[in-house]
This record gives C-alpha cells, sequence and structure tokens, in this order.
C-alpha cells in the first residue's frame, strides 16, 4: 500500500497552504528538548543581570512602554554569535522567521537599533558575562589551571588600511601633494599665457580651463593641510598612527600580514583549550605576557601557573613580573639581530657568568669585573657594566674575534635583574621544555581556528575599543559556551545551569524580601514620627 502511494507520486509533496495550521499549534513544539537554544535559554536565566551591569537589568516597573529586557536581548545575540548571524538586521529579521528565535524571544521582535544598541551599551556588562562563564567554567572542572598558552590573533576592524596614516605615509602623501601643487601651479601659468596669446577679437580656440585648476588648487591645498596637520598630531603625540575612521583601530603586522584592526590576546587553558582570559589591543604581542598570564591566573584563582608564548612575547621586566607573581613563562629566547655573530665575534653567551664571585668569564678564561657605576640605557633598564683587563687583552690570541677595531677592552651588560633571565634560560633548556613548546601551537590555535575558519569571525563589526571588547566578549563566550555544550553533552550542561538559576531566583528573592521590608521600615518610621507630630499638636499646651 505504502509503496504504491510512493510510486504513483513524481515528486515529494508539501503541506498544502490552505490548511488550518501549518506549524505546532504549541510554541513549545518548535523545539526539540535537546535542542541547543534551551541551553541558552537555562545560562542567560542562571546569571545575575543586574550584579553583571546590564543596562534596564535593576528596572522596576515604570510609565510609558517598557524597555525590552536584557536578559531577552543577551539570549538573541547568543543565538546569532553562536549561528554565525551578527549584524543587527539580520538578527531582527532572524527574530521574525527563525522557529528557534521565536521560541526563544517569545515571539517578541525588537527592531535593528534596539538590537545594535544593545551591544553598544553593554560592552562592559558583556565582558563581566564572559568572565562569570569562565568562573563557571572553574566550578565545572573543565579548566586544568595548570597549563595555558598565550598569543594574539589580528583581527580586521571596521576601517580600510587607506583610512590608517603612519608618519612615512603622511610625509609620502604631503611630498605627493606638493609635487601636484606645483604641477597645476604651472598648468594655470601655462593657462594664462595662452589666454594672453588669445587674439582681441575673440577668434582663439575659447578655451577656459583655469576656473577647474583652480578649484582643484585648492581642494589640493586643503588636503594638504589636513595631513600636515595630522602629522602634527602625531609628532606632538604618543598614538604613532592617526585612524580617521576608527580611531583605535590600528596597522597591524604579523608575518607576512599586514591588517587595519586588531590584535586579540587570548590565554587558552590546556585542558579542554578553553579561554580563559583575553584582551583586545591595538599593539604587537610584546609587552603582554605577563599582563595576560596574571588575568589568568587571577581567573583561574591558582597559587602557580606555567605559561606557555612565542617569541614574539619575550621581555624581560615580563619574565621578572610573571616570575614575581609565581608564573613560570616558557618563551623562546630573543636573541636580537646578532650582529656581533654575523660579524664573526665572540657574543654575550659566550661569556659566562660567575654569581659566587660576581664576575663575568671570558671564552680565553679571562674574568671581567663589574664597575662600580650602573646606568640605565636607552629602554630605562638599569645595567652592571662588567670589564675586562687591558693587560689581558693585549696579550690574548683571540683578541681579533672579540674587540672592535678601536677597542682595548671588552664590556658585557648585566641587567640588575638579570638572574630571572638565567633562571628563564636554564627553564627554556630544561627537560620537556622542548615538548611543551610544541603544545603551545595546538592548545592556543583552536579557539582562533575555531573562530576565523569555522565561523568565519575574521573582522568586528563595531568601531573603538569599547565596542569592539564587547563584540570581541561575545564571540568568546560562544566559543566557550558551544565547546562546554559538546564536552558535557546538553543534559549535563543543562541541569548545572538549572541548579545554578534556582541559586539566583532565591538570590533575587531574598533580594526583593530585603528591599520591601527595607521600605516597610522606613515608612513605619515615618509614619511613627508623624503620628507623634500630629499627636503633640493635638493636645492643648496646660
Ligand atoms: S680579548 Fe680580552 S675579553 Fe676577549 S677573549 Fe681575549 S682576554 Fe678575553
Amino acid at each position: 500500500m505504502y509503496d504504491s502511494v510512493m510510486t504513483n507520486r513524481t515528486f515529494k509533496i508539501g503541506d498544502s497552504r490552505d490548511q488550518g495550521s501549518l506549524l505546532p499549534a504549541r510554541v513549545e513544539d518548535y523545539v526539540g528538548p535537546a535542542n541547543p537554544v534551551r541551553a541558552i535559554e537555562c545560562f542567560v536565566c542562571a546569571l545575575d543581570l543586574a550584579k553583571l551591569g546590564f543596562r534596564h537589568a535593576k528596572r522596576g516597573v515604570g510609565a510609558g512602554q517598557p524597555p525590552y529586557d536584557p536578559a531577552d536581548l543577551l539570549k538573541l545575540y547568543l543565538y546569532g554569535y553562536i549561528n554565525q548571524v551578527r549584524s543587527s538586521r539580520r538578527l531582527e529579521r532572524e527574530a521574525c522567521r527563525n522557529l528557534e528565535l521565536i521560541w526563544l524571544l517569545k515571539n517578541l521582535k525588537p527592531g535593528y537599533r534596539t538590537i545594535a544598541g544593545f551591544r553598544k551599551e553593554n560592552w562592559a556588562a558583556l565582558k563581566a558575562a564572559n568572565r562569570s562563564f569562565v568562573l563557571l567554567l572553574r566550578e565545572l572542572g573543565l579548566v586544568g589551571g595548570t597549563l595555558v598558552a598565550v598569543d594574539g590573533a589580528l583581527f580586521h576592524g571596521n576601517a580600510s588600511k587607506d583610512s590608517i596614516f603612519t608618519r612615512g605615509k603622511l610625509a609620502k602623501q604631503i611630498a605627493r601633494l606638493d609635487q601636484e601643487i606645483e604641477d597645476y601651479g604651472k598648468s594655470l601659468d601655462t593657462n594664462d599665457a595662452a589666454e594672453a596669446r588669445q587674439p582681441a577679437d575673440g577668434s582663439g580656440d575659447g578655451s577656459k580651463g583655469g576656473g577647474d585648476v583652480g578649484d582643484k588648487m585648492k581642494e589640493l591645498m586643503a588636503r594638504r593641510e589636513r595631513a600636515r596637520a595630522d602629522l602634527k598630531e602625531l609628532e606632538t603625540g604618543d598614538k604613532g598612527q592617526v585612524s580617521k575612521t576608527d580611531s583605535d583601530a590600528r596597522l597591524l603586522s604579523k608575518g607576512d600580514q599586514t591588517i587595519a584592526g586588531y590584535n586579540v590576546q587570548s590565554v587558552v587553558d590546556d585542558k579542554h583549550k578553553l579561554i580563559v582570559a583575553s584582551e583586545v589591543v591595538n599593539r604587537s604581542d610584546a609587552g603582554h605576557l605577563h599582563e595576560m598570564a596574571k588575568a589568568a591566573k587571577d581567573t583561574l584563582d591558582v597559587k602557580a601557573l606555567q605559561v606557555l608564548a612565542d617569541e614574539g612575547y619575550y621581555n624581560s621586566e615580563d619574565l621578572k613580573a610573571c616570575e614575581d607573581d609565581g608564573i613560570a613563562a616558557y618563551v623562546p629566547i630573543h636573541e636580537g639581530n646578532r650582529k656581533l655573530e654575523k660579524q664573526g665575534r665572540f657574543a654575550r653567551k659566550d661569556f659566562s657568568y660567575d654569581a659566587s664571585d660576581d664576575v663575568y668569564r671570558c671564552p680565553a678564561g679571562e674574568l671581567l669585573h663589574p664597575t662600580k657605576k650602573s646606568w640605565a640605557n636607552a629602554s630605562g633598564r638599569v645595567e652592571i657594566r662588567y670589564l675586562s683587563s687591558k693587560m689581558s687583552c693585549d696579550a690574548c690570541p683571540m683578541r681579533a674575534r672579540c674587540l672592535g677595531p678601536k677597542a682595548t677592552t671588552r664590556s658585557v651588560f648585566r641587567w640588575e635583574h638579570e638572574a630571572v633571565l638565567d633562571r628563564h634560560r636554564a627553564r627554556m633548556a630544561s627537560e620537556g621544555a622542548g615538548e611543551l613548546m610544541r603544545r603551545r601551537s595546538a592548545i592556543v590555535e583552536h579557539p582562533f581556528g575555531t573562530l576565523k575558519c569555522r565561523a568565519g569571525y575574521q573582522h568586528f563589526l563595531v568601531r573603538g575599543f569599547d565596542k569592539v571588547r564587547g563584540e570581541w566578549s561575545l564571540m568568546a563566550l560562544c566559543y566557550n559556551f558551544t565547546r562546554v555544550l559538546n564536552i558535557l553533552g546538553f543534559d549535563r550542561f543543562t541541569a548545572y545551569l538549572a541548579e545554578k538559576a534556582s541559586g539566583v531566583r532565591e538570590s533575587s528573592l531574598a533580594a526583593a524580601l530585603r528591599s520591601i521590608l527595607l521600605v516597610w521600615q522606613r515608612f513605619r518610621a515615618n509614619i511613627m514620627l508623624w503620628f507623634e507630630v500630629t499627636t503633640s499638636r493635638a493636645i492643648p499646651a496646660t
């Protein structure tokens, strides 16, 4: 019977549009029992939005149209970023036609301005929500808290490369404009001369290009003035670049890639490749090692932490700060430009330090003693100078490989905290360091690979640090959220969130009861005062 029905049709046939009902009658039936959208619902219900700082979260009943509940807008954004729908206009459309979103928002249909406004106004709260999810990962035991890797990834900003200027670029632009102005000046002169040569009876060719050239000249001069003003701003400030479209975006380079945008710093835990700390910056990776490792250590609330980073993070001040904070950093040693080695001369690493006598020993076995005076180098580091003896160097057979053409002695400079670098060198030479460094990229590339290649998130939609940081928080939160759902499974994750949500409800109820009690106490005090005043007026003085 079934076969005959199947074979009697040419194609599969859909439902008739004239039937009374197409979708299930209950909105609840729009999504299945294990649909991830239910996990989003559970997660947002478990958040204390007022505590996280979401706008309107503390709002009581008021006059006029009530705003959208921030919980609903957060659910909309989480759904959107998990499903690669980011723009406010697309989210508006999806809220009207996507059954999962209709279920999630209970058929609310916020406009695109409201949706965009939520992301702009709540950037700090989104950051806090992202951090609170990391704390939840800790509670769930999904982070190891012993080994993390840090790295930066470049994301395009909402600005073009042409809208960002460096000093060199501005200088070239001014030179080009100078040349164009000079050329147009010559054109004007030629034009004037041609006009002067035309016969007085008007029998010439009648060309009158001077007006156009004059307008063009004015425009070029105005552009040159703007470029000069920008250059002055760069020379007097400490920005290094001027960005016209997004004032915080910068031209950033890594390898052979140059972008106009931001550098996203992420710290990833080794256990499940979850992001435990992140920040959006507009500089290179250098100088961010301690800041990021410390943020991860504080969030993980551990006493000691191992952090892995690539050579771009090598910085002596950072290594010292990490050591001071109980963070063991594994960073390949940056060898500098190896100028002396290229010249065939002994480099600093050929001189060994003897801590017991506070001396350096040169390749010829002679000692270099510290001079009394220490000084700060160009970057402000205080260093001690160790000097060889002239007599030893004069008689040394290796003199040509050691000293400069005019030098009579050799100096080696030691940073006042060089012991930190000695310990770091020993750590990097230790057994197991090589294996750790091989694991580094596998740990830290996981989130960036997932976000950039799978989700296609290579750029930010918004402008300025605050909003960009809010958008990154959404990306990081959605990465962690999806990953936890995969690791734990829907049932375990939602059961945990439901338990947490009941705690939030109880504390909200307790807070509400406390505020009612406070209002009642004030009301009672006022009533008593009023009663006393009224009674004293009513009793005539005797
Ligand atoms: S030149 Fe002086 S410092 Fe250099 S190896 Fe010879 S003795 Fe040592």
